[in-house]
């Protein structure tokens, strides 16, 4: 006979794996400028998830000039992606402080190959996994142009200049761009079209969510 305490165990055990089937990892993708930020705002409150913004955390970083601040803004300010090793540390840092969380709304990240590797292989330490990645897609000059416009606003250094704006897109081309066959390969890629109203976008993404 199973003994009570094997019975409690059991029934935490399914507890977990429920918790587990029913977490939801996004991974939001898109260029610069697409709108993944301003999507993470409204879909992190929609489906309860903590949104991981890397952009968001090294700029953070930069302004309370910490040393990862200090070694981060030599990369963004000329607009070149930090070293796979720094982004990793500090994002898996980050959802370490979240782990009772319903899901993660990763924004920015991964953005290269062993940065997806990294993802995949820490997630699975937790029994975790990406639910799905979904791209918003736009046209590159329609994005340099809304970059050049934040630029006027949020005091940005990489959005102030035309050169370090296109310096972005290469970067994506050459090693982000990957991850859209990374993501085919395990059957998880969607994208949508990120052109439109900010809630036209938002349903879009919503429909896509809603079927996973
Ligand atoms: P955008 O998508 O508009 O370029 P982000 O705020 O996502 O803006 O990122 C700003 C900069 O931060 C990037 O150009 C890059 O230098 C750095 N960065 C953000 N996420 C990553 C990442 N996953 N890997 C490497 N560098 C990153």
């Amino acid at each position: 006979m199973m003994s009570f305490f094997k019975k409690i165990g059991k029934c935490i055990a399914n507890l977990f794996i429920t918790k587990h089937n029913t977490m939801t990892n996004i991974v939001l993708f898109g260029k610069p400028g697409a709108g993944k930020g301003t999507q993470a705002e409204v879909l992190k409150e929609k489906y309860d998830l903590i949104h991981l913004s890397t952009g968001d955390i090294f700029r953070f970083n930069m302004k309370n000039d910490t040393e990862l601040g200090k070694l981060a803004k030599s990369y963004i300010n000329k607009g070149d992606l930090v070293p796979d090793e720094v982004t990793i540390n500090m994002l898996k840092s980050e959802v370490e402080k979240h782990t009772d969380a319903n899901g993660f709304l990763f924004d920015g990240f991964p953005r290269t190959t062993p940065q997806a590797e990294a993802l995949d292989a820490f997630l699975a330490t937790k029994e975790w996994k990406v639910t799905a990645t979904i791209a918003l897609e736009a046209d590159d000059e329609v994005l340099v142009q809304r970059l050049l416009e934040r630029g006027k606003t949020s005091g940005r250094a990489d959005d102030q200049d035309e050169a370090k704006i296109r310096n972005r897109y290469e970067e994506y081309n050459e090693k982000t761009a990957p991850l859209i066959d990374f993501y085919q390969g395990q059957g998880k890629f969607h994208s949508v079209n990120g052109i439109g109203e900010i809630e036209e976008v938002t349903s879009r993404l919503s429909e896509v969510i809603d079927q996973l």
